[in-house]
């Protein structure tokens, strides 16, 4: 007995020495990358953000307060800002309103790059909530103001300004450059992006690298870091909404039965709420941990270097944890309407409820559809789709060559942060270009804090003139680092 006890101990003993040792080798690695000198923004590159956010790109729910007139304006402002850009590439119109760019390259035989944007915007919901106009506000001590700042006129007019700045220096890229600006990616981007894409599957064009908007650069959104942590987005969630109905005989409120529609239905919801989605380690969450965890204290570090050991306690973590983690570990449960009666002293015959879920990888519409049956487990109740719903996207490479042109750029400009993999968990455009593309990455390179979290479709969207001007030289750099690429 003793002999058994004390082998026990030696094993646990090893045990715990293996996961310290791991621990205490868990090293970074970080892209390691050369900083460049900042290169001068073009004069006139905050004026020109100013007019494009002053535009009232804006994409309604209700596609009859669709106003063109907005949108023939920023076709104009785009025609008369960027001379080069106009004279030199090639350029088509899909929809009216959305923009293809073709930046001819050197070398035909290289593979496109494609840099997306998208130009609409979100209406702006309590603008008594503002504390200054969203629109006509303009620029005042180093921040420019409104609507688009972030969302996403940020990225469009950088790519605009980095491609206009090295057209006016002579230079030509080794492959093509394509600008891919959407108008209508807030309402599901099918005029735009996916009009785009069609025509370029067409044209059997197939891209090295993708990069749209999704992920960006958190600044304090991240417990027990003190570093900035520029994310890239490698996939994206799917999305998709249950309708659950129930019918049943209604009557006085008098006399009200055991059971009326709006318990048994109530009851459903709150059980489909209680018995979430699995967790998953997607290869995302997997390669935070790698690229983040050794910037870790000492605690976290233990758990995260052995990530195979320790995967169900790190996804409870994070499952649990603040700032939405648990969203990128599992697909969501929301309710969203709840709908039943018309008057106070009827029981009414039939009740209805939605519940909105985004879909991690490894997760279908379908599979979700599956689970709600199965919790609802009352054939009383109907379950079917509402609306639209979409797969989550695949997954592109969280490293290689053309992962790591995107950390590149990012660190050339911003040095002191670290770079991760990530999980986009709302839609972007981006996630019609994986028909065209392995590579398709999702970063815009501004700051996310707890701060101008709320500004992001929400009221005093604003961005300073500094990130503006980092945002041009990252996309400068992106571009001449594709020169680089040493792939087809
Ligand atoms: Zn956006």
């Amino acid at each position: 007995m003793k002999k058994i006890i004390f082998s026990f101990f030696i094993i646990l003993l090893l045990f715990l020495l293996y996961i310290l040792a791991r621990a205490a080798m868990f090293s970074s690695s970080q892209l390691k990358v050369e900083t460049v000198e900042a290169v001068d923004t073009p004069p006139g590159a905050v004026d020109r953000f100013v007019q494009a956010i002053a535009i009232r790109t804006v994409s309604f729910a209700n596609e009859y307060d669709f106003d063109s007139t907005q949108f023939e304006m920023f076709n104009e402002f785009i025609e008369n800002n960027y001379p080069n850009v106009n004279e030199k590439l090639e350029h088509q119109l899909f929809s009216h309103y959305s923009h293809l760019y073709r930046w001819q390259g050197s070398d035909p035989s290289l593979k496109p790059l494609i840099l997306m944007a998208h130009l609409d915007v979100v209406p702006i919901a309590s603008p008594r909530k503002w504390s200054f106009h969203p629109f006509i506000e303009g620029v005042k001590n180093d921040t420019i103001y409104g609507r688009g700042a972030m969302d996403d006129k940020f990225s469009l007019i950088s790519i605009l300004e980095a491609t206009e700045q090295l057209l006016n220096e002579g230079f030509q890229p080794n492959r093509t450059v394509y600008l891919a600006f959407g108008h209508d990616e807030e309402v599901s981007g099918k005029k735009g992006a996916l009009q785009i894409v069609n025509y370029l599957k067409e044209n059997n064009v197939e891209a090295e690298l993708v990069l749209d908007e999704g992920s960006a650069i958190t600044h304090g959104m991240i417990p027990n870091m003190r570093n900035d942590i520029a994310l890239i987005g490698i996939a994206e969630k799917g999305y998709a909404t249950m309708e659950l109905r129930v019918d049943m005989d209604g009557g006085h409120s008098s006399s009200p039965p055991k059971e009326t529609a709006i318990d048994v239905l109530s009851s459903a919801v709150s059980r489909v709420k209680q018995n979430p989605l699995p967790l998953h380690l997607t290869p995302a969450i997997s390669g935070f941990i790698d690229k983040i965890g050794p910037a870790m204290d000492f605690k976290s570090k233990i758990l995260f270097a052995n990530k195979n050991i320790f995967s169900s306690l790190i996804l409870k973590v994070l499952a649990n944890g603040s700032g939405g983690t648990n969203a990128s570990v599992r697909t969501t449960t929301a309710p969203t309407i709840f709908e039943s009666g018309i008057k106070e002293n009827i029981i009414p015959t039939s009740a209805r409820a939605l519940i909105n879920f985004r879909i991690i990888p490894g997760e279908t519409p379908q599979t979700v559809k599956d689970h709600v049956e199965k919790v609802v487990n009352d054939e009383r109740i109907k379950v079917e789709y509402h609306g639209f719903k979409s797969k989550p996207s695949p997954i592109s490479p969280p490293k290689g060559q053309i992962y790591d042109l995107v950390d590149r750029s990012i660190k050339e400009i911003f040095p002191n942060v670290l770079t991760s993999p990530s999980l986009v968990i709302a839609a972007t455009d981006s996630r019609y270009f994986h028909d065209i593309s392995e590579h398709v990455y999702r970063f815009t390179p501004n700051y996310i804090t707890p701060e101008n979290l709320k500004c992001f479709h929400g009221i005093d969207e604003r961005i300073s003139v500094e990130e503006y001007q980092n945002g041009i030289r990252f996309y400068r750099r992106v571009i001449l680092n594709s020169d680089e690429l040493r792939t087809n």
